[in-house]
C-alpha cells in the first residue's frame, strides 16, 4: 500500500486550499514525501535542491507539520529533509511522478540534480494512466456521462462531438476525461490525445504571445486527434484566448476530431463566454454528473479500498458513505485517513476505529456557519467587537480572543487559513495557523477554555 504517496496527495489538496495553487505548483509539487518514521515521529521529505528545501522550511514548516500530522494522526511531527547522502536507491523511482503531470520546471530541476530521470515533458503523455473506465464506478448520478464517454472511445469524433460533461467539483469529471484518453489510446496506439486544463491553456496562450510563438501554439492543438479540455469555465472573460480557441475548435470539428469538455456548469450558465463559442460548446451532447447516492458511494469506497488490497467491511463502508460530504474526493479522503491510521498504528480496521478517526471532521453544520457569525458570538462571549479583533492591537487579552476566533473559524467553517487571514485585515496564513496551534495547546491545559469554546460552538450550531 502506497500510503505515503496518498497522504502526500491529500496534503497537496489541503495546501491548495490553505495557501493557494501557485504555492503548491511552485514549491510542493517539487517535493516528494520520502519516508515516515512512526517511532520517532519524523516526516522525511525530499526536495530537488537546497533552495527549495530552505524556502519550504522557512515558510511552510508549520503548515507541513500541522496537516501531515493530522493526516498521520500524530501531534507535531518533525519535518526533515533527506540530504544527498541519505538518498536511498528506491527513492529514485517514485511511481507517482510519472502519473502526475510534472510541471516542466520541476522536471528540469529534478533532472539537474540527477535524482529522478523523467522524460522531457514534450514526449510525456498528458494522460493519467490511473484514471480508466475500469476503476470508475457507475451509478445513476454519472451513468449518462459515463455511457457517452465510453461510446466515443469506440468512434471518436463521430458520435457526440463535442461531448460536454458538467458537474460539481470532485465528482469524477477529470477521471472520465482521462479514461476517454486512455480508452482511445488503447484502441489506437497512434492516436494523438491531448489533455489540457483550460487555465493551463490560457497561460500557454498568453506566453505564446509574449514569446511570439502563437503559430506554434495553434499548431500543437490543431494537430491532435482528440482534445480533452478540463474545467473549461476558466476560459471565461479571457477574450483573446477564446478567440484562439474558437479557431482551434473549428479546425478540429471540421476534421471530425473528437473534442471533450468538462465544466462546473452547463454552457448556458457560463459567464463571460462569447456567444458563438458558447453555442459550439453545446453542439454535441451535454451530460451532467451529480452527487452519487449511498449505494454508489459504498461501491466507490469498496473499489478504492480493494485497489489498496484492503477488503472493506460493509458496516465501515456504510458509515463512511453516510457521513455528510461534498463530493467523491472527500469520500476518498475519509477512507484514506481511516486506512492510513489503521496501517500506521498497526491496528485492525474496525467501525470503531473509523468513527474515532473521522469524528473530528464531522463538525455539525459546517457549511452554515460563516465568519461574521463566529465574530458575533465571540463578541458576546468575550466583549471584543470585530473592529478590535481586526485591528493591529497587541493587548494580551485581545490577542488571545483573536486567536480563539481564528481557531473557531477554521474548525467550524470551510474557510481556508488564507481566507481567515484576509478577513482579519490581511494577516498571513501562518499567523492564523499559529493562532490555531496556540489555542489547541491551551485547550489541553485549560478546562475553563474548553467549556467556553464548547459554549460558543453550541450557540453557533443552534
Ligand atoms: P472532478 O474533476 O469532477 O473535480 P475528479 O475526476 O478529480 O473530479 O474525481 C475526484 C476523485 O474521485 C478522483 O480520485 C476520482 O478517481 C474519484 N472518483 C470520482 N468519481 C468516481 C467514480 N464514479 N468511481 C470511482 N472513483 C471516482
Ligand atoms: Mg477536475
Amino acid at each position: 500500500m502506497d500510503l505515503v504517496h496518498t497522504i502526500w496527495d491529500e496534503f497537496l489538496t489541503i495546501a491548495k486550499e490553505e495557501v493557494g495553487i501557485r504555492v503548491v505548483e511552485t514549491w510542493f509539487k517539487a517535493v516528494t514525501f520520502a519516508q515516515w518514521d512512526a517511532e520517532k515521529k519524523i516526516i522525511y521529505l525530499q526536495a530537488p535542491n537546497q533552495f527549495v528545501r530552505d524556502w519550504i522550511q522557512k515558510n511552510y514548516y508549520a503548515l507541513l507539520s500541522t496537516h501531515l500530522g493530522r493526516l498521520l494522526h500524530v501531534e507535531n511531527p518533525s519535518v526533515s529533509f533527506l540530504n544527498a547522502t541519505q538518498e536511498r536507491a528506491d527513492l529514485v523511482a517514485v511511481p507517482t511522478q510519472e502519473m502526475r503531470m510534472v510541471p516542466a520546471q520541476v522536471a528540469v530541476q529534478k533532472r539537474r540534480t540527477g535524482l529522478v530521470r523523467i522524460q522531457s515533458p514534450k514526449k510525456q503523455s498528458t494522460i493519467n494512466k490511473s484514471y480508466i473506465f475500469e476503476n470508475f464506478v457507475v451509478g445513476p448520478s454519472n451513468s449518462l456521462a459515463y455511457a457517452a464517454a465510453h461510446a466515443i472511445t469506440e468512434k471518436p469524433g463521430r458520435l457526440y462531438n463535442p461531448l460536454f460533461m458538467y458537474g460539481g467539483s470532485g465528482l469524477g469529471k477529470t477521471h472520465l476525461l482521462h479514461a476517454i484518453g486512455n480508452g482511445i489510446q488503447d484502441q489506437n496506439k497512434g492516436a494523438t490525445v491531448l489533455y489540457q486544463t483550460a487555465d493551463r491553456f490560457v497561460t500557454e496562450f498568453i506566453s505564446s504571445i509574449r514569446f511570439d510563438k502563437v503559430e506554434r501554439f495553434q499548431e500543437k492543438y490543431k494537430n491532435v486527434d482528440v482534445l480533452l479540455i478540463d474545467d473549461v469555465q476558466f476560459i471565461s472573460h479571457k477574450e483573446g484566448t477564446q478567440e484562439a480557441f474558437f479557431h482551434i475548435f473549428n479546425v478540429l470539428y471540421d476534421a471530425h476530431k473528437q473534442i471533450v469538455f468538462s465544466s462546473d456548469t452547463v454552457p448556458q450558465d457560463m459567464q463571460g463566454i462569447a456567444e458563438r463559442l458558447r453555442s459550439r460548446l453545446a453542439w454535441g451532447l451535454v451530460a451532467d454528473i451529480y452527487m452519487p447516492d449511498i449505494e454508489t458511494k459504498i461501491a466507490i469506497l469498496k473499489r478504492k479500498a480493494a485497489s489498496h488490497t484492503v477488503v472493506l467491511a460493509d458496516d465501515i463502508a456504510h458509515f463512511i458513505a453516510s457521513r455528510a460530504i461534498a463530493n467523491i474526493r472527500e469520500l476518498e479522503g475519509a477512507l484514506i485517513r481511516v486506512m492510513a491510521f489503521a496501517s500506521l498504528t498497526k491496528q485492525e480496521l474496525s467501525l470503531e476505529l473509523a468513527q474515532r478517526v473521522l469524528q473530528r471532521a464531522d463538525a455539525p453544520e459546517r457549511q452554515a456557519i460563516d465568519l461574521e457569525r463566529v465574530v458575533s458570538v465571540v463578541h458576546k462571549q468575550y466583549g471584543y467587537d470585530f473592529k478590535q479583533l481586526q485591528s493591529k492591537g497587541r493587548d494580551k487579552d485581545l490577542v488571545f480572543v483573536r486567536q480563539v476566533a481564528m481557531f473557531l473559524m477554521k474548525r467550524l467553517t470551510n474557510k481556508s487559513l488564507r481566507d481567515i487571514g484576509v478577513f482579519f485585515g490581511g494577516r498571513d496564513h501562518s499567523t492564523v495557523l499559529h493562532a490555531i496551534e496556540k489555542i489547541e495547546q491551551s485547550l489541553k491545559e485549560q478546562t475553563d477554555l474548553q467549556v467556553r469554546i464548547k459554549k460558543i460552538e453550541d450557540e453557533l450550531s443552534r
